[in-house]
């Protein structure tokens, strides 16, 4: 069997330019799955169920929780969020990496039960420059932007359990920092083993 996969987590407060990111990097890169989480909360315009979120009501999300499918889940602004419990380890066997997108609390569970994951934050420059962009976005009414923002803080506050950091700045330089990680990462001892060893039985 070849090597396993990687799990990258990446959180950031709602606006900093997450969704921006993960599209830049599932177009470029091959080799790697965006974990689709089952949410209740509803679908916004220009998602797409069962590529962005797997959008399901509260009895779908009891009923998942009742058979213990969720390796984490979380409530958000009055909706849940889970991850699948199966999905994830058969993707890393099947030597996949594969990409969380998680708020702060999710991620930490995450590393508790897989220590090796690698987790990311990306960090908006300023809560100024966070509200502009929740507010160019467009998707979300102002009572909720004053809350995201609120949400905003806390989240940055947990940034200790993270291994890397990144500014959403200069979008340019946020996305080639963001997709070194996962190319420095295929480069480690771990990923490289069988790739040495073929090498060294050419000699
Ligand atoms: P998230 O997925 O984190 O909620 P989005 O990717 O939807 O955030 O980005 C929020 C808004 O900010 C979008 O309108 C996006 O185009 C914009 N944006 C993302 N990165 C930058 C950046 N570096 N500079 C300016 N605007 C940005
Ligand atoms: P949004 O509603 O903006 O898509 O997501 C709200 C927050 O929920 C984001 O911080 C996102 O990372 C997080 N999130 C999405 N899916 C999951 C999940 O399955 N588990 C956890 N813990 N957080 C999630």
């Amino acid at each position: 069997m070849g090597c396993q996969g990687d799990i990258f987590v990446l959180s950031a407060p709602s606006g900093t330019g997450k969704s921006t990111l993960i599209k830049r990097l599932f177009d470029e890169l091959r080799g790697i799955s965006f974990s689709v989480s089952f949410t209740t909360r509803n679908q916004r315009e220009g998602e797409i169920d069962g590529k962005d979120y797997f959008f399901i009501d509260d009895a779908s999300f009891d009923k998942m929780l009742a058979e213990n499918d969720f390796v984490e889940w979380v409530q958000v602004y009055q909706h849940r969020y889970g991850t699948a419990r199966t999905w994830i380890q058969e993707k890393i066997n099947g030597g996949e990496d594969v990409l969380l997108d998680l708020e702060t609390i999710g991620a930490r569970k995450i590393k508790e039960i897989f220590p090796k994951a690698i987790l990311i934050f990306l960090l908006p420059p300023s809560a100024q420059s966070l509200s502009d962009r929740l507010r160019g976005r467009g998707k979300d009414a102002e009572e909720q932007i004053s809350i995201r923002l609120k949400a905003a803080k806390q989240e940055i506050e947990y940034w200790d359990s993270y291994n890397h950091f990144i500014l959403n700045d200069d979008l340019e330089s946020a996305y080639n920092e963001f997709r070194s990680v996962f190319i420095a990462t295929r480069t480690t001892k771990k990923r490289m083993a069988g790739v040495i060893q073929n090498v060294l039985d050419t000699f």
